[in-house]
């Protein structure tokens, strides 16, 4: 859902010191950018036709077509990141901007015209990726989503509309905070504050933002609202309101935003609707509850805002240990050694970032585990063994609490995962950074219901990883700062 590629760009942009004077020739750099824009989109271009042109071939879209697709994807937007980034820094695009267009300084144009190569490049591949990605959801031709307009038009609304949050944070940071409080730069408790201030405010108006991203629409009244108007009451969930989400049918997928009840919405998409049945969506909207009966979202707040601190110190923990290593040897620090910075602030950059890629994936996927067993519970009977298996939400609202899991409850979340993945194209086996794989996912909740005690034993293990990583986040800060106030490090 983040946009990631959008929020590298970012840190491409504007996270690395750029190359400080711009490029000599204004007019080759400008042609160049384009010129490396316009071969990346080809090769978008290159896999969505050929993709096509299989599927059409076949007359179907075939596992090996499918994981072609599937990575040749992966492999654009990598060349998209790579292309932009050599842009900015080995061509100097951000020096003509600035410097040679004279927009230093103004308010966002500048940043605007930075990132712009990266949004071009972004929506022409989306184009071309397009005709692959139709013709492997078999969609007809004629199919609303096949204008090509309105499919740009929808990914650039969700994709401006989910990096909102970042833009907004970005501009405050730096074109408000900095100028009007510029003495908080240096001051990392300040600094902490401000970023749990901004994370804080982004997770309340976050409803705000995914709707903007998306056409949406209340669930009608009916069977459907009634059975998960029932769960609700049963798990204590509150919400605004349950909303289907149009992609004119091209993504099955649903989520849940907003820490605050009056702030917060699920939201199913219509393919979801359709091609589930109302006990798989009642299961599906169980995974939704468990985000927010687990308290996911809040933690995993403090969780970013407790390693972007930790990253904040770590930059000022570099620097005295540089300055204290040119106290031990005669080599100046600040000599010009450009091959040296470049491979200190990639090691930097490759340790920081695999850190946290491993512990938030670990966190991620374990969190994900804990809301299926959430949608099992809501659509599991009392027996252990069943069947027979009763729906309770087809009887009465019976305010049972949510907290059993049976066979039966188990087979339909498993069998609505399965078709969740069959219909979005992904292969069962695939694995995800954030979800893991869904069979893993499938695997892991049929031992549960094989041996409901093990149920027990995996909450507690969530409980003790929360626990620890919060207690090792706020230890390393406390050290850092212990230090930082301490004077040893400065
Ligand atoms: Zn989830
Ligand atoms: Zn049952």
């Amino acid at each position: 859902m983040i946009p990631i590629p959008f929020l590298i760009a970012l840190f491409l942009a504007f996270g690395l010191d750029a190359p400080g004077s711009p490029p000599d020739d204004v007019i080759a750099t400008t042609i160049r950018t384009v010129a490396a824009s316009l071969a990346v989109a080809s090769a978008a271009f290159t896999l969505g036709l050929w993709t096509a042109w299989r599927v059409r071939g076949k007359g179907y879209a075939t596992s090996r077509v499918r994981r072609v697709f599937f990575y040749g994807s992966r492999l654009v937007a990598v060349l998209t990141l790579a292309a932009f980034g050599w842009m900015i820094h080995g061509w100097g695009w951000a020096g003509v901007v600035n410097d040679s267009w004279g927009w230093r300084g103004s308010v966002l144009v500048d940043d605007v015209l930075t990132i712009a190569p990266f949004l071009f490049m972004q929506i022409l591949t989306w184009w071309g990726l397009f005709y692959g990605e139709r013709a492997i959801h078999g969609l007809p031709v004629s199919h609303a989503s096949a204008r090509v307009a309105r499919h740009l038009y929808l990914k650039t609304r969700q994709a401006l509309a989910l990096a909102m949050p970042i833009i907004l944070i970005f501009v405050l940071r730096n074109d408000v905070f900095g100028r009007f409080w510029p003495e908080t730069r240096d001051d990392p408790a300040a600094e902490t504050a401000e970023l749990a201030l901004l994370g804080f405010l982004i997770l309340v108006l976050s409803p705000l933002f995914i709707r903007m991203a998306w056409p949406t629409r209340p669930l009608p009244d009916g069977p459907l609202r009634n059975r998960l108007e029932a769960i609700s009451r049963r798990s204590g969930f509150r919400c605004s309101d349950v909303l289907v989400w149009d992609t004119d049918h091209a993504m099955v997928n649903a989520c849940v935003t907003g820490v605050l009840p009056r702030f917060r919405y699920v939201l199913l998409s219509d393919a979801l609707i359709d091609s589930l049945t109302p006990t798989e969506i009642a299961a599906v909207f169980g995974h939704e509850i468990g985000h927010v009966a687990h308290r996911h979202l809040p933690f995993f707040l403090f969780f970013f805002v407790g390693c972007l601190t930790v990253l904040t110190m770590a930059s000022d923990v570099f620097t005295g240990l540089e300055a204290w290593i040119s106290h031990l040897t005669t080599v100046d620090p600040s000599g010009p050694s450009t091959v040296r910075d470049v491979v200190e602030g990639l090691t930097v950059a490759v340790g920081i970032g695999g850190v946290f890629w491993l512990l938030f994936g670990q966190l991620s996927r374990r969190f994900e585990r804990q809301a299926d067993v959430y949608g099992c519970k809501a659509v599991s009977c009392d027996s252990e063994d069943c069947p027979p298996h009763v729906d309770l939400e087809a009887l009465v609202d019976d305010g049972r609490p949510i907290d059993r899991v049976c066979p039966t409850g188990v087979r339909i979340f498993a069998d609505a995962l399965a078709t969740v993945a069959r219909q979005n194209g992904i292969d069962p086996e695939t694995k995800s950074w954030r979800h893991g794989s869904i069979a893993s996912r499938i695997a892991f909740l049929q031992k549960l219901a094989a041996a409901p005690e093990r149920e027990a034993a995996f909450q507690r293990h969530v409980r003790r990883v929360r626990y620890g990583l919060a207690a090792g986040l706020l230890a390393v800060i406390g050290v850092a700062g212990a230090a930082h106030w301490l004077g040893m490090i400065r």
